[in-house]
This record gives structure tokens, sequence and C-alpha cells, in this order.
């Protein structure tokens, strides 16, 4: 009997023996930078002279390590070990399965800290944040699991007395599985272990800047006992493999998490039939979003505040759920604005995350530096800086947090999404009006209402159309189990990562009838 599923608790790292642990395995990360790591394609280790160097963010100087970079051949050869294993893989038990994730979770939590200091290096997340990335990788192990575990105990369907009918599921088949680097443990983590408890097998792609990690949980998984060829972990430049797999006529589903950009082009890709091809790809596809929390005239100003200055600034505004846009209620606009003004600029450090005290970190690379500096630029002009607004490249890529304040809803600092610590202030004349406005994205990630009035929390309920809507509370931080996560509209194809039917996107229906 497994016991029930509960999330894994954050550390707190107010207390002096958790600061001292993470402390140490930071040192203890830092010792170990520069090794240089393989793709595993069938359990073997292949190097390639072609590598990626991977930097820590915060002090680009500082290689965390190289890692092969799988070409085309090697892409083919991973998918056809892939499907190969699937041909026996897909008859293993559910419980055998399902017992290499709780052993995979025993082991990171048993060596919790060691992963957080590697995700503040790789990922130049601030403790908090990397801890949480852990933890959220644990869970994501423990809920799809247990949740595989009921998915084989079948589902009861109808039979008539000449015939004995029954229905269950079973998996697809070669699964892609491509992840963004802001969640590198716990995304890349979650929808690779889903796939593959399913029944699936699996290539796995990581994000070009954060690929370690998961040749970190790849060892982990295989220490729980995953036989060789499930899981192949084949780094590489998204444009060059990504496509490669994406068309491969073998390929029966991609789940992929990353930009609108490359989501919609794997969406199109994936639906063209190739030579071969004997089904339609199935996609799981969760991408970006533009996220507002509204705050009401009847609110708690100083909840709204802190729920804002988090949701916008954790991690640098690097989440696809992060506040990007704030649409106020004009009777308290002024005295919000100011409160999240005072606290951008008194209580969100910014620097080396690294530093206990840091709350916030860099972000990930030159590209997403220039990126956010010129939508910074375009800020300036659409709107009134009110804080922050400037970039500092020289040791890594830190960008100050910053607010805009008196923007039009249909702005380009309003309606793109920005990736970064940049929020906008916009004014609404009613509930209705600040709804709509929220509501005037081609997103539907998360939201948040910040509001004592309980008809317009029943109005959001209903009218506030995204696939995460919180009320009073910030629009981030979903808990596996607790908050399934995804979106609606250009935010994805509407599955919800760490909810009840996640699984079910990764396997298919039978039905079988004998008659009697
Ligand atoms: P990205 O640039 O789209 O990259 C995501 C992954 O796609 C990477 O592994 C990338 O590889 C790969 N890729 C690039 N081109 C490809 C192609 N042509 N075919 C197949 N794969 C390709 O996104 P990101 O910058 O890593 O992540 C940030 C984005 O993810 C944001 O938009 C954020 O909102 C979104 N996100 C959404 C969720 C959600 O649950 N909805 C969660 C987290 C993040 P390379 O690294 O090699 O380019």
């Amino acid at each position: 009997m497994v016991v029930p599923y509960k999330h894994e608790p954050f550390t707190d790292f107010s207390i002096e023996e958790n600061r001292r642990a993470l402390e140490s395995a930071i040192k203890q990360v830092e010792a170990e930078l520069g090794k240089t790591y393989p793709l595993i394609i069938g359990g073997e280790r292949i190097m390639t002279d072609d590598k990626i160097e991977v930097v820590n963010p915060a002090d680009k100087k500082e290689v965390i390590g190289y890692v092969a970079k799988a070409n085309q051949d090697l892409a083919e050869k991973a998918h056809r070990i892939a499907d190969e294993t699937f041909s026996w893989w897909r008859k293993t038990k559910a419980s055998f399965r399902a017992d290499i994730l709780f052993r995979a979770a025993a082991i990171v939590r048993r060596r919790k800290h060691e992963f957080t200091a590697h995700l503040v290096k790789e990922g130049g997340k601030p403790w908090k944040e990397a801890d949480a990335d852990t933890a959220e990788a644990i869970d994501f192990m423990e809920f799809y699991a247990r949740q595989m575990l009921d998915i084989d105990k079948g589902v009861e369907i109808n039979s008539r007395p000449i015939e004995n009918n029954r229905f269950h599921y079973i998996p697809l088949g070669v699964g892609v599985v491509i992840s963004p680097w802001n969640f590198l443990f716990a995304i890349m983590c979650g929808t690779t272990t889903a796939a593959m408890v399913s029944g699936n097998t699996v290539l796995l792609k990581p994000a070009s800047s954060t690929p370690i990690i998961a040749y970190k949980m790849m060892e982990v998984l295989e220490e729980a006992g995953l036989p060789a060829g499930v899981i192949n972990y084949i780094p590489g430049s998204g444009k060059e493999v990504g496509d490669y797999l994406v068309d491969h006529p073998r390929t029966r589903f991609i789940s992929f998490t990353g930009s609108r950009e490359v989501g919609t082009r794997i969406f199109e890709r994936a639906a063209k039939v190739h030579e071969g091809q004997k089904w339609l790809k199935r996609t799981i596809i969760e991408m970006g979003g533009k996220d507002t929390i509204i705050v009401d005239k009847d609110s708690d100003l100083e909840l709204a505040a802190d729920a804002i200055t988090y949701s916008a600034f954790g991690f640098s505004g690097q989440k696809c759920s992060a506040c990007s846009r704030v649409v106020a209620h004009e009777a308290v606009y002024d005295e919000l604005l100011d409160r999240v003004v005072q606290k951008t600029k008194n209580e969100v450090s910014h620097g080396n995350p690294a530093d206990n005290r840091s709350y916030m970190g860099p972000v990930i690379d030159q590209g997403a530096y220039d990126k956010i500096l010129n939508y910074i630029e375009i800020g300036k002009k659409e709107g009134k800086l009110m804080a922050g607004g400037k970039g500092d490249d020289s040791k890594g890529w830190f960008i100050e947090p910053t607010v805009f304040a008196d923007l039009d809803p249909d702005s380009t600092i309003m309606q793109e999404e920005i990736f970064g610590p940049v929020l906008g202030f916009m004014k609404a004349s009613s509930f209705d009006e600040a709804l709509e406005i929220a509501n005037n994205t081609d997103y539907g990630l998360t939201g948040a209402v910040i509001t004592n009035n309980r008809q317009h929390i029943e109005k959001a309920r209903e009218d506030f159309h995204v696939g995460n809507l919180y009320f009073n509370r910030g629009c981030t931080a979903a808990i596996v189990g607790y908050h399934p996560f995804g979106g609606f509209n250009m935010s994805g194809t509407d599955s919800k990562a760490g909810g009840p039917d996640y699984l079910y996107h990764h396997m298919q229906g039978k039905t079988t009838s004998e008659m009697l």
C-alpha cells in the first residue's frame, strides 16, 4: 500500500542548519565544475567532438560543464533504440515502472541540497527558487507514480450477459520530450517521467542552456533501476535535432514546454503525415503566458503589493506564470502602484543567487538579456518608468526589477511575453473593465484577483479565461497535485501538469470484448 501523496515541503533557510547544508552543497558543486557529460543512448555513454558549453548566468566565466551534442545521426540511433525498447517496455507492469519513480524520488530527496545547489549554478536560481524546483521534481515523480497505479486499476464498463467487455489504457509509443531552461529540473523531470511511467519510451532533449541537470536525473533513474533504452538523453540544438525528431515518422507523440514560437512550429510540423507514418502524432504543448493580477477596489492592498512583487520578480520574472500585468481599479491604483514601487526598490535585492540574501538572480543568457532590455526601451516610450530600467552584463546577465505605469492595454508591454523582470500597470474604471483587459491577450495561462468582494470572485471564476486562476494570492507557485497547471489559448494544448488526467495524454484507451 502506497502512502497518500503529499507535496515535498520547502526548506526553511532561516534555520542555520539548513543554510549551512546548502552552503556546503554549493561548495561541493563548485568543486565539480567543468566536467564533461556524454549522451546516453540505449544506456551507452557517447561522447561527441562538438559540445555545448554551459555557463553560470550569474558569472559568465564560470563554466558549469561541457555536454555532448547530438546530431541527426545520433538522434536517429536513439530513435531506433527507443522504438526497439518500446516493444517490451510497453508490457512491463505499471507497478514496476512506478517503483522506479518512488525510488528515484527518494534518492533525490536524500540528496536534495546537492540538486538545489546545482540549480543555483546552472540556472542562476536564488536559493528559495532552486529549492522549490527540486521539490517540484520530487513531487512530479511521486504524483505520477501514484497516478499510474490508479490508472492500472482499470475502468468499469458495461458487459451484456453474452459477453465480457474490458477497457484499459495502453501507452502510445516513442515520445519526444523537449524541455525549457526555466524549471530546468521540475519540468524536464515531470514531462519525461510522465511519459515513461505510462509505458512509453522517451527521447529527452533538454534546453541547451541547462542540459546538465537532465544528465543528473538520468543517473538517478538508472540507480533506481530504469532499464537502458527507455529514456535516451540527447541534448542538442533545438533547430537541428528538434525538427528532425518532431518530423520523424516513428515519433508517436511530442511533449513540449517552451516558447509560443517553437510550440506553434512543433504543432504545425507534427500535423504533417510523413512517408511510413501510421498515426496522427499527439502533441502536448505548453507555451508562454502574459499573466495578469487584478486588484479590486475593495481589497487588501498590502497583500496585493506582496503578491504582485513576488509574482513579478521571483526568479527574475522568468516563469511562464509570472505576473507581468497589473490591472488595478482606479480607486486604489495610485496607492497600490506606490506600494509596489517601494517594495521593488527596497525589498527586491538582485545579485548573485549563490548568496542567500538575493531575492532575484540574473536572466538566463545574452539573448534573453538583450531582448528584455529592448522591451524596457519600448516600455519607456509606452508608459512611465517607475523603478529599475537598467541592466549590467559585465559579470552575469543582471537586469533591475522594472515597473512601468499608465500603460495602454494594447501596448507591446501589455501584450507580448517579455519573460524577464518587467511589470506593467494599467487602470480600470470597474471590475468588469478589469476583467475585459485581463482577457485581452492571446494567452490564458495564469491570473489572480485580489478582492474582498464575493460576487467579483464568482464573476472572475466564470469569466477570467485562464488555466490557473488564484484568489487573494499571487499567480505563481503552483504545486503538483494541488494546483494542476497549464493554460488556455496560445498558452498550450490545455493539458494540466500535476493534474488528475495528465498521464492520459500519454496513453490511448483500448476496448476488448469476448463473446461468452
Ligand atoms: P524555447 O526557446 O521555445 O525552447 C524550449 C525548448 O525547445 C528547448 O529545449 C529548445 O532547444 C527547443 N527548441 C528550439 N527550437 C526547436 C525546434 N525547432 N524544434 C524543437 N525544439 C526546439 O523556450 P525557452 O526559452 O527554453 O523557455 C521559455 C518559454 O517557455 C517561455 O515562453 C515560457 O513561458 C515557456 N514556459 C511555459 C511553461 C508552461 O507550463 N506553459 C512552463 C515553462 C516555460 P534549444 O535550447 O537547443 O534551443
